[in-house]
C-alpha cells in the first residue's frame, strides 16, 4: 500500500469533542520504520495492518477520541475529514 499517507492530508482544525488542537493522523497499514519513529515520537498514532473503509483519521493527543473517515473507494491520496 502506500508508504506514509499523513502528508497528503490536511490538518483538522480541532478536535470536536474536546476543542483541542494537538490532532494526529492516524497511519494505517503495516509501519514503515519512519512510521514507528514518528510515532515514537508522538507525530502520529498508528492504527494497525487492518485498513478498512470509514476507518477514524484523526486522533486527538489530549482526549484520544477519534474521528474522520478514511475513503478508500476513490483514492487513498484523498480524505474526508469534514465531520
Ligand atoms: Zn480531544
Amino acid at each position: 500500500m502506500s508508504e506514509t499517507n499523513t502528508e497528503r492530508r490536511r490538518m483538522p482544525a480541532k478536535c470536536p469533542k474536546c476543542g483541542s488542537a494537538k490532532a494526529l493522523p492516524i497511519s494505517y497499514g503495516f509501519p514503515s520504520a519512519e512510521m514507528l519513529k514518528d510515532a515514537q515520537e508522538g507525530k502520529i498514532v498508528l492504527g494497525g495492518c487492518v485498513i478498512r473503509e470509514g476507518a477514524p483519521i484523526w486522533q486527538c493527543a489530549e482526549c484520544s477520541h477519534k474521528w474522520g473517515e478514511l475513503r478508500m473507494a476513490v483514492s487513498l491520496r484523498f480524505w474526508r475529514d469534514d465531520v
